[in-house]
């Protein structure tokens, strides 16, 4: 497939689940099993089409970093076994680790509470010419933070600053930081991936019956079920305050890997491809010089 077909298609298959405005948002008009057009039986289909996504991503990514100018910074949240780890590693297979950097928010450490909530991102932002991933984010703060007061009460905030505005108050902060970064040249992209929580369950007994997954089943990942609803008012919520024009979140159908992948790596071609990527012009003086060091090198042995 040529780029330009491949970036139609990105496109195609990105728009459906693109929410730039959270107004109407409402998380239970967006089907976790989702394939759109696509059956079980183009499963194999979709996978080729994910690794020429995958080639074409490289091309861009290798202009974009020549270039010097655009940042991207794609964030990636999600419940528990969703995918994320999954979908970080197939999408960005194609790309140069030079370009690149991925960063996990876990637990903050007793650092990270002695300063501000944005400042651990803040810190790992991504250069102009690279693809920052956040694999969690800020944005957790509005999430597990909202579900668990006990870790709001960890974050030593002068008491008269928590009031009932205080998610409000972040939504319109992040709004803020997120505008900050799109006029600096950071382009925002945010995925929520979205799994049912039979799936959810599905792939937990996954993790305990299978010993090579063993290790990636934790207990406490379990008792979040418990918090199932609060968390899904609380993502609900989210991106019913921070889809933005600018920085949209993506709502991607979670429950099939292979279709999860592919609407990453759709949205992110979509996102590159609408830059004007190229490689630097050279100026007539270094092309002096190119000319100038052939004719040496042809000179000598
Ligand atoms: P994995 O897929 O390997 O489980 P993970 O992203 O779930 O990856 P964990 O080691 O489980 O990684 O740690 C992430 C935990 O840290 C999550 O439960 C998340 O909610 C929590 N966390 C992230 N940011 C914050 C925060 N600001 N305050 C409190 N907890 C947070
Ligand atoms: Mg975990």
């Amino acid at each position: 497939m040529k780029t330009k077909e491949i970036v139609k298609q990105a496109r195609k298959y990105a728009a459906p689940f693109r929410i730039t405005n959270g107004a109407k948002f409402r998380l239970k008009d967006h089907d976790p099993g989702d394939t759109l057009d696509l059956k079980a039986e183009d499963k194999p289909r979709a996978k080729e089409a994910l690794a020429s996504g995958v080639q074409a991503l490289a091309e861009l990514q290798d202009k974009l970093y020549a270039q010097d100018r655009w940042g991207i910074l794609l964030i990636f949240q999600a419940m528990d076994a969703a995918g994320k780890d999954g979908a970080i590693k197939h999408v960005m297979s194609g790309i140069n680790p030079q370009g690149c950097d991925v960063s996990s928010f876990k637990s903050p450490s007793a650092e990270d509470l002695d300063h501000d909530y944005l400042w651990r991102c803040m810190k790992v932002l991504p250069n102009r010419g690279n693809i920052g991933i956040f694999n969690r984010s800020y944005y957790e703060e509005t999430l597990v933070v909202r579900v668990h007061p006990e870790y709001l009460a960890k974050q030593k905030l002068p008491p008269q600053l928590v009031t009932k505005h205080l998610w409000q108050e972040r939504f319109q902060d992040i709004r803020s930081f997120e505008r900050y970064l799109t006029r600096n040249g950071i382009i925002v992209r945010k995925f929520f991936l979205n799994v049912s929580k039979g799936e959810q369950k599905r792939r937990f007994l996954e993790r305990i019956e299978n010993p090579d997954k063993n290790w990636k089943f934790s207990s406490s990942d379990a008792a979040e079920r418990g918090h199932w609803d609060d968390y899904m008012a609380a993502y609900e919520d989210m991106i019913r305050n921070t889809a933005t024009k600018e920085a949209p979140w993506y709502i991607v159908p979670a429950d099939n890997k292979w279709f999860t992948r592919a609407v990453v790596a759709a949205a992110v071609i979509d996102a590159l491809a609408s830059l004007d990527l190229a490689y630097p012009k050279v100026s007539k003086e270094k092309l002096k010089e190119l000319a100038v060091a052939k004719r040496a090198l042809l000179a000598k042995k």
